[in-house]
């Protein structure tokens, strides 16, 4: 059983599909007017993780990820400006081809991190009619007003608005100082519906019965995720940021509309944070998955950097904190590297007991809300254990790695030539005859062709020769 923190009901909960075996997941995706930078980027971590993890368990996943192509404005509060409308400004482009552009980069992190593709991007735009009928049925059943500037949903004609709330939310509503938009009725009402401002001509715009203009951020994401999984579908996440406004107008517009909540788990993911505070893409202080490399570290050392921190916990980030991973993931490469160059490997039985219990161990980790660091120190235990033999750990290794996603199953072996491997045969054969001088001359000719032995209880191992 997967146990996972439900922010729905405000604690862990056993999780139970709605289909047998089948899971419908809805990610909310990128907004593509800027790279994604690292902090983002940790929030997919936790979501492939998520997915590897019910995937182990034997489901079998849906996941749909949305691609915010316009009107996503850069206050919260329905003010502000169009992030892609500025990208497009900010870089003399047209707002379609800053789109195109991000989408890429950003595809291009998700393959660098060894992320799962999700099974199906939705672009906003390519949604604007289903978008339009959702709020021609909210406006039916009395849910909207109209102010110069939009359509608006009116939270107060919703019996139970802020579902997800728990306390620390409604703490934070409490001290909320954000501007009120002139014909707003309410604090918490939303736009549905903006109008293209009078006299610009906007690069993304349609018609709609109530005016040119574009759809409200809010209304994208529920109408993508209710268009391609139904209603109620499973599991919807997002970075914690979201709970309060993003997340709990979805359920708003969902419940509003068809009375019903529209996914029956909500996962978030906490904040990767710099010591001097937030990392935040409109504020310009970013580091991106190229800026790691272009300091030397390798994309999978980020990944293995968010998985030392449960996905619920903050993670402070700092260089020094991702050296120490880029060395562990290292030592555990240069452990495989060592396994499969073993020629023992393919000798060796694997004990089912000794696999049974590490995988036993392993899914209860896993399986408790997805805690990958006790699940990664277990893979430290495991690579220690005096009591396993190289083929069983091997095989965990790549077991546990369909989990953390770090390329355990590219690490090669050295290449050892059949000449050499002769030589070792040869070699050891004359051992077996106590005729020791003969024995080292053969290892002079194999030290010659680039390899050496290392004589071990198990029987020599050879090793690529470093001159
Ligand atoms: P955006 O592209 O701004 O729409 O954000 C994409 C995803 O990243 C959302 O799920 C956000 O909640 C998440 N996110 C934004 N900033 C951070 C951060 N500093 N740490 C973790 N996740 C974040
Ligand atoms: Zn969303």
């Amino acid at each position: 059983m997967i146990y996972l923190y439900n922010t729905l009901k405000h604690k862990k909960e056993a999780f139970r599909p709605l289909h047998d075996k089948k899971v419908g997941i809805y990610t909310c995706g990128p907004t593509v007017y800027w790279y994604a930078h690292i902090g983002n980027l940790r929030t997919y971590i936790f979501e492939d993780i998520l997915v590897r993890v019910l995937k182990y368990n034997g489901y079998k996943v849906n996941r749909v990820m949305n691609i915010t192509d316009v009107g996503h404005l850069t206050s919260n509060a329905d003010t502000g400006k169009d992030k892609l409308e500025e990208g497009a400004k900010r870089e003399k482009k047209t707002v379609w081809e800053i789109a195109d552009f991000y989408t890429k980069t950003f595809k291009k992190d998700l393959k660098r991190l060894n992320i799962i593709f999700p099974d199906k991007f939705i672009k906003a735009t390519d949604t604007i009619k289903d978008q339009i009928n959702l709020i021609k049925i909210l406006e039916k059943k009395g849910y909207t007003y109209k102010t110069n500037d939009g359509i608006y949903f009116d939270t107060s004609k919703l019996k139970h608005y802020g579902r997800l709330w728990g306390k620390k939310e409604i703490k934070m509503r409490a001290g909320f100082r954000v501007k009120m938009v002139k014909g707003k009725k309410h604090l918490t009402d939303f736009a549905l519906w903006k109008f293209s401002p009078k006299n610009v001509k906007r690069q993304m715009e349609w018609p709609s019965p109530w005016g040119i203009g574009f759809p409200g951020w809010h209304t994208e994401c529920v109408v993508m995720s209710i268009k391609e999984l139904g209603i109620p579908f499973d599991i919807h996440c997002g970075g914690i940021d979201h709970i309060l406004i993003h997340h709990t107008n979805e359920i708003a517009q969902a419940e509003a509309a068809y009375n019903k909540i529209m996914a029956r788990y909500w996962l978030h993911g906490e904040f990767l944070v710099l010591k001097k505070g937030k990392m935040s893409k409109s504020e310009g202080h970013i580091l991106t998955i190229d800026d790691l490399i272009a300091k030397g570290f390798t994309p999978l050392s980020y990944r293995y950097l968010c998985l030392t921190c449960h996905y619920r916990k903050q993670l402070v980030f700092s260089i020094k904190s991702l050296s120490a991973s880029q060395k562990s993931l290292n030592n555990i490469y240069d452990k495989v590297r060592e396994i499969v160059s073993s020629p023992l490997l393919s000798k060796l039985k694997v004990k089912k007991e000794n696999i049974k219990r590490y995988k036993e161990k392993f899914l209860s980790f896993i399986n408790d809300d997805l805690n990958t660091p006790r699940a990664l120190a277990l893979t430290q235990t495991l690579l220690n254990d005096k009591k396993l033999n190289i083929k069983e750990k091997y095989s965990l290794l790549l077991d546990f790695d369909k989990i953390f996603g770090l390329g355990i199953d590219k690490i090669e072996g050295v290449k050892i030539p059949d000449k050499v491997k002769k030589l070792v045969e040869q070699r050891e054969n004359l051992r077996k005859q106590h005729l020791w001088k003969e024995a080292d001359t053969i290892r002079k000719n194999i030290e010659k062709l680039g390899f050496s032995i290392k004589d071990t209880p198990k029987g020599p191992q050879i090793i690529k020769y470093q001159p």
